[in-house]
C-alpha cells in the first residue's frame, strides 16, 4: 500500500471503525471479481451506511486523490463493479433502508444495498411491485440495477430500470450530494437522472433511489411452447409481436440449455424440442384471454408441438423458477461460461440465432441460449473450462464473432448488462471517435479527475476534447 493509500485507510478506519473498512487479503480477493471473468486488484473496502458517511469517503478519497469503485452486490457480468489497480471499493450493500410508500404518487425512496426482489416483496400487500426484474433479482441490488441500466424478462412490456426510476440522490467525486430528478414527471432542464442511470459508476456514488412503483395485473397467464426448430420458434417472436400483441414476458430457451436447466430445477421442459418460448401475458381477464388466443394461433401456424399453459401459481412459479436459474444450471455442464448480452432488431432473430449456431460449431466450444427473444436481446452462453488455454481461447474467438455478427445486422454491444471492462474495447464498433469524445465529455463534467470507476465503459486514450487540448500545452492567446 502507499503512502497515500495508508494514510486513506487510517481516516476511514476512524471514520468507520476498524469492522467497515476491509483490508484483508481474503476480502481484497473477494472484491476483485464480479459475476463475469474479468479479475482486477483491489484496494481497500469501505462499508459505509448513511449519505453522509458516503459523502465523507468521497472527500477523503477525493483529497488523496485515490481512484473510487462503487458496488452493490457484484452480480455485474461486465466487470463494472471491479477495481483495476487498487483504490478505494465503496461496498453499498450494508445501505438496504426502504421508506415509506408514497401511494398517492406510486413511488419510494429506498437506499442503494436494497435488493431488486425485496421491493416487491415488501409492497405485494399494496397491489404493487416494482417492474424490472433480473434474473438476478434475489441477489442483485437498486443501486447495481441504477448503475447498470438493469432489465429482466418483463421489461419487454414495462420497460428497463431508466422508465423506473424517477430521481436519485448521489455523492459526487468530491463528495458534494445531490438529488436529481423527483417525483414531478419531467422536471424541466437537461435529464441528468437519465446520465446517472446506466452510468456503471463513472459520474458518481447513488445513494438514494425513488423508485415508481407500478400496479400488479388483475391477472395473468404463463405459457410454455415448444418448437422442433429453433428458426421456428425464433419466427414466433417476430409474429407474436407483429400481431399487435406485446406479451409482458416472451422469452426463449433452446434444447442445450434446456436440457441444463431440466436436470436442475425438474420443471417438466421437454428436453427433446429445439428451443421453447416461456410467454407470459397479463392485464384484464379479457385482455388476458384474447392474448392468449392470438400467441396460440401463432404459434400453431409455426408448428408449435405443445402449449403447456400454468395451470396454478405453483405451476408458474416453476416455470419462472427454470427461467431465472438458467445461468446457474450451466455450472451442471462446464465450471465456468463466457457471457455476451448483445442485442439485434427482432426481425434478424432467426439470422443470428443461425449464425450463433454456425460460429460456436465451427469453434467447436458450447454454447446455451436463454434470452429476452422479444427484446432481440441475447444471451450466448458460451460453457468452458478455464483451466483449458485451448477451449479459453476458441470461446472468446467465438464471443468476438458473435458480437461482430450482431452488430453488422444493425445491433449493439448490450441489452442490459452495460459495458463495464468486457465490452468496453468493442465500443467504436458502433461509436465513432466524436461520439466516445462526447460522452468523455459528459463523463468529465461530472467527475474533472477522472477517478470515478476509470478504465470502465470507454476505450482507454478516450479522452474529452478540451482535456487533450489543455494536454498539449497552446500558448496562451493562441487561436484554434
Ligand atoms: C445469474 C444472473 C442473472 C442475471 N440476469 C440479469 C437480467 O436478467 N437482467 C440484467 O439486467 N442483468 C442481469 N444480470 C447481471 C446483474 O445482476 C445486473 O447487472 C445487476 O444490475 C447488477 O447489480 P449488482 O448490485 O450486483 O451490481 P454490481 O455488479 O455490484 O455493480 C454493477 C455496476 O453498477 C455500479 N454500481 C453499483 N452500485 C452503485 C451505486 N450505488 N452507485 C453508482 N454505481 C453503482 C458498479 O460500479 C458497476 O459498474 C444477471 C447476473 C447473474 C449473475
Amino acid at each position: 500500500m502507499t503512502t497515500t493509500a495508508g494514510a486513506l485507510a487510517d481516516q476511514l478506519r476512524h471514520l468507520l471503525g476498524p469492522d467497515r473498512l476491509l483490508e484483508g487479503d481474503l476480502a481484497r480477493n473477494l472484491y476483485s471479481h464480479d459475476g463475469s471473468i474479468v479479475g482486477g486488484d483491489c484496494g481497500i473496502v469501505a462499508l459505509p451506511e448513511t449519505t453522509d458517511e458516503v459523502a465523507a469517503c468521497m472527500r477523503m478519497a477525493h483529497e488523496a486523490g485515490v481512484d473510487v469503485v462503487p458496488r452493490g452486490s457484484g452480480t455485474g457480468l461486465t466487470g463494472g463493479a471491479v477495481p483495476l489497480e487498487g483504490g478505494l471499493v465503496i461496498s453499498l450493500a450494508r445501505m438496504r433502508a426502504m421508506g415509506e410508500v408514497d401511494v398517492a404518487n406510486s413511488c419510494m425512496w429506498v437506499q442503494p444495498g436494497v435488493l431488486n426482489l425485496d421491493v416487491s416483496t415488501a409492497i405485494a400487500h399494496l397491489g404493487l411491485h416494482y417492474a424490472p426484474d433480473p434474473s438476478s433479482q434475489q441477489a442483485c441490488s437498486i443501486g447495481g440495477n441504477v448503475g447498470t441500466n438493469a432489465g429482466g424478462p418483463h421489461c419487454l412490456a414495462y420497460g428497463v430500470t431508466v422508465q423506473h426510476v424517477l430521481g436519485v440522490e448521489m455523492v459526487r467525486p468530491d463528495g458534494q450530494v445531490v438529488v436529481l430528478g423527483g417525483v414531478a414527471p419531467d422536471p424541466p432542464g437537461y435529464d441528468l437522472r437519465g446520465v446517472v442511470v446506466g452510468a456503471e459508476g463513472t459520474v458518481g456514488v447513488v445513494t438514494r433511489v425513488l423508485l415508481r412503483l407500478t400496479p400488479l395485473p388483475p391477472d395473468v397467464r404463463t405459457m410454455l411452447l415448444d418448437f422442433l426448430s429453433v428458426s421456428d420458434a425464433s419466427a414466433v417472436v417476430q409474429a407474436v409481436i407483429a400481431a399487435g400483441v406485446i406479451p409482458a414476458a416472451l422469452e426463449m430457451m433452446d434444447r442445450n440449455m434446456a436440457m441444463a436447466v431440466e436436470e436442475f430445477v425438474h420443471a417438466g421442459l421437454p428436453t427433446d424440442a429445439a428451443a421453447l418460448l416461456l410467454v407470459e401475458v397479463d392485464g384484464t381477464p379479457a385482455e388476458v384471454e384474447t392474448a392468449t388466443a392470438v400467441v396460440e394461433h401463432v404459434a400453431r401456424e409455426h408448428g408449435v408441438r405443445t402449449v403447456r399453459v400454468a395451470q396454478d401459481e405453483e405451476e408458474r412459479a416453476l416455470l419462472w423458477k427454470a427461467r431465472k436459474t438458467a445461468f446457474g444450471a450451466v455450472a451442471r455442464v462446464k465450471p465456468s461460461y463466457y457471457l455476451h448480452d448483445c442485442v439485434v432488431p427482432r426481425t434478424r432473430l432467426v439470422e443470428i440465432m443461425e449464425a450463433i449456431g454456425e460460429i460456436t460449431e465451427r469453434e467447436g466450444v458450447m454454447c446455451l441460449n436463454v434470452f429476452h427473444a422479444g427484446d432481440g436481446n441475447l444471451h450466448p452462453i458460451i460453457a468452458l473450462d478455464r483451466s483449458d488455454p485451448d477451449e479459453t481461447a476458441r470461446a472468446m474467438s467465438a464471443g468476438d464473432q458473435i458480437v461482430r455478427a450482431c452488430v453488422a445486422m444493425g445491433g449493439t454491444l448490450s441489452g442490459e448488462h452495460g459495458i463495464g471492462v468486457e465490452k468496453r474495447d468493442y465500443m467504436p464498433l458502433v461509436f465513432d471517435h466524436d461520439d466516445l469524445e462526447a460522452q468523455a465529455c459528459v463523463r468529465r463534467a461530472f467527475d474533472p479527475d477522472g477517478r470515478m470507476n476509470p478504465d470502465k465503459v470507454l476505450p482507454t486514450g478516450t479522452r474529452c476534447g478540451e482535456v487533450g487540448l489543455a494536454d498539449t500545452q497552446v500558448p496562451e492567446g493562441t487561436w484554434i
